[in-house]
């Protein structure tokens, strides 16, 4: 068979398996031993679909008080026994929404009358939460029922959980959560 334009090019791409006669495989396993071999691994769980498939997200940066931490690689978990080792489309691109510019990093709040949400501190998020959890409990908070019978709710609140919730802090919310008499939740325990 002739070698055309197109088996040409087909045979010199990196995406094919040989180039030119040279067996491509070591060379891109070890492109992707270089990309990672500095960086740290932290294990977590793609955000995406109830399927909750394990990534390994790789960070360059030592760690040092001036340094800023980059994303470079997310791939799948191979030793996570949902997906192992594999991700959809979708969680594939995990890298560059963690890089969005437009991504949210801190808490936000819209204050009475406003139409701007305006960052603010996780200690002044949890202090403003903690007083209107504080305020709309003592507002709402039914103690029985119109028969008469001991309820103890607080229909003036409802929870709902993050998808990369454990099955253990899933546990801890709900008891939160009836701790205050809470009678409207949700959440997504697939972890
Ligand atoms: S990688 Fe795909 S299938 Fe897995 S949790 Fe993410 S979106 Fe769902």
């Amino acid at each position: 068979m002739g070698l055309t334009r197109r088996t040409f090019l087909k045979a010199g791409t990196v995406g094919g398996s040989l180039a030119l006669g040279f067996d491509l495989h070591e060379a891109r396993a070890e492109m992707r031993e270089f990309k990672i071999s500095r960086t740290t691994e932290t294990r977590s769980t793609c955000p995406y679909c109830a399927v909750s498939c394990g990534v390994i997200i790789h960070t360059l940066g030592d760690k040092a008080k001036n340094a800023t931490a980059s994303v470079v690689h997310v791939e799948g978990d191979p030793d996570h026994p949902i997906n192992r080792g594999t991700l959809c489309p979708k969680g594939a691109t995990l890298r560059d929404d963690i890089n969005n510019p437009n991504r949210l990093t801190s808490p936000k709040v819209r204050r009475a009358g406003s139409d701007k949400w305006e960052a603010i501190s996780w200690d002044d998020a949890i202090a403003q939460i903690a007083k209107h959890i504080k305020t709309t409990r003592d507002k709402c908070f039914v103690e029985k029922n119109a028969k008469g019978q001991v309820v103890n709710r607080n229909p003036g609140m409802a929870m709902i959980g993050g998808c990369t919730d454990t099955n253990e802090f899933n546990y801890l919310q709900w008891k939160f959560i009836t701790a205050l008499g809470i009678p409207y939740r949700d959440s997504q325990a697939r972890v």
